[in-house]
């Protein structure tokens, strides 16, 4: 625990940060806010709007922003404005393997992503579209709508405390896509200031199960605190609706709950993969369909950074519980076996013991064959 317990420490975050606040971002920084004069309503956006490219260069994200269509038909300026939320603005802090993955559908939804990561991004995010960043800092000053926290579980509680808030809109809405969500949410409630919405969200798939589309996978949210007045109750529908568009099944719930059904099943799954991941099974020529699943669920589990696991066991209250259910369980099975096993053989020893004369047939007494192999049968 103590060892562990060195992650809480602050150690270095964004070291680029103090070095240098140039970033690498092709997006104009006075792109006009059109929510000061935009009614927003908590419109769900419509699938149309889903045109911005991946490949798509930063000053097409730019034209993109400036072209989503009127729901309403009529083409005047006004209408327009009324009619279809201007599209957000999310920075994303921490850009890694599900930062670059969740970016891949806001985009979709046809919103900006602008990007700060510790490791450099800026190659990536140059072909697909997304302003990097070198600081936080420096993604704070770009009034952004939401502040999407896609960092590690382990770093996450030194990355939210060095946010610098008071360079974000006093109603910025900061969210978080965690796979563990009491620590996320008591931490941001704890550091924000009273004006920011926080919402907690743990989108239950990632970049192998979510490939082919997010598409009836689960998205867990909680809204913890969305003011009803003023842009943030709009902006938060805003945000969740990208996950909406994408086919997701929403799931409200409480973060409290949610680590409790995560603990049975995320930490349960992702437990069983490493653990199969230490036997090295290979594919063999006679894989049975549930053979094929193990070695599916070993690959999916393993490609998620040990980091991640290890967050789920230490941030989540309820995966030692589970840790010694599964242990109890193992033993439970193991005794099972090595008891129905002890049944027959001590069965076997003692009848050896005291041998019953052998009828003409070759049975024993007691019905069993007399020849050792048969036996065992
Ligand atoms: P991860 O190993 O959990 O996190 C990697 C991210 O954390 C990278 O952006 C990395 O930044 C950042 N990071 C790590 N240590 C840091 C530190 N000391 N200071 C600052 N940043 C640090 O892997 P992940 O799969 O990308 O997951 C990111 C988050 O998404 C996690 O909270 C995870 O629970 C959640 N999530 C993941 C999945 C999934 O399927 N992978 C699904 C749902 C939710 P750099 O890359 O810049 O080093």
């Amino acid at each position: 625990m103590a060892t562990s317990l060195r992650h809480f420490a602050g150690l270095g975050y964004f070291p680029a940060a103090a070095s240098s606040s140039g970033f690498t971002c092709f997006l104009r920084r006075d792109t006009p806010n059109f929510c000061a004069f935009v009614a927003l309503r908590p419109i769900r956006p419509p699938a149309a709007t889903v045109t911005a490219k991946a490949s798509a260069s930063p000053s097409t994200v730019e034209q993109h922003v400036q072209a989503v269509p009127s729901h309403s038909g009529d083409s005047s300026p006004a209408s327009s404005a009324a009619a279809v939320p201007a599209p957000l603005r999310v920075g994303i802090v921490g850009f890694g393997n599900f930062g670059q993955f969740i970016a891949g559908g806001v985009q979709r939804q046809g919103h900006t992503v602008l990007a700060a990561s510790r490791s450099d991004y800026s190659t990536y995010c140059a072909q697909h579209g997304i302003g990097f960043f070198r600081s936080v800092d420096a993604l704070c000053e770009e009034q952004l709508d939401v502040l999407l926290i896609c960092s590690s579980i382990l770093s996450t509680e030194g990355v939210v405390r060095a946010i610098p808030f008071h360079r974000l809109r006093p109603d910025t809405i900061v969210a978080d896509v965690l796979s563990v969500k009491e620590f996320p949410r008591n931490l941001l409630l704890e550091v924000l200031p009273p004006g920011f919405g926080i919402i907690c969200t743990h989108p239950m798939f990632g970049p192998e199960s979510g490939k082919h589309g997010w598409g009836k996978l689960p998205f867990v949210f909680d809204k913890v605190r969305v003011a009803e007045d003023g842009d943030q109750a709009a902006k938060c529908d805003q945000f969740l609706s990208i996950f909406e568009q994408e086919g997701c099944r929403m799931v409200e719930m409480s973060c409290a709950e949610h680590d409790r059904y995560a603990a049975g099943s995320q930490f349960i799954t992702h437990t069983i993969g490493r653990v199969l991941s230490q036997l090295n099974l290979k594919s063999t020529p006679i894989n049975t369909k549930g053979y094929e699943t193990l070695l599916q669920l070993t690959k999916n589990t393993v490609s998620d950074s040990f980091d991640l696991y290890y967050g789920l066991f230490m941030y989540n209250i309820n995966a030692t519980e589970q840790l010694d259910n599964l242990e109890m369980s193992f033993e439970k099975v193991r005794q099972m076996l090595s008891g129905r096993l002890h049944e027959f053989i001590r069965k076997q020893i003692v009848e050896r013991a005291a041998p019953v004369p052998a009828d003409p047939s070759g049975k024993l007494a007691n019905g069993l064959s007399s020849s050792p192999a048969a036996r065992l049968l």
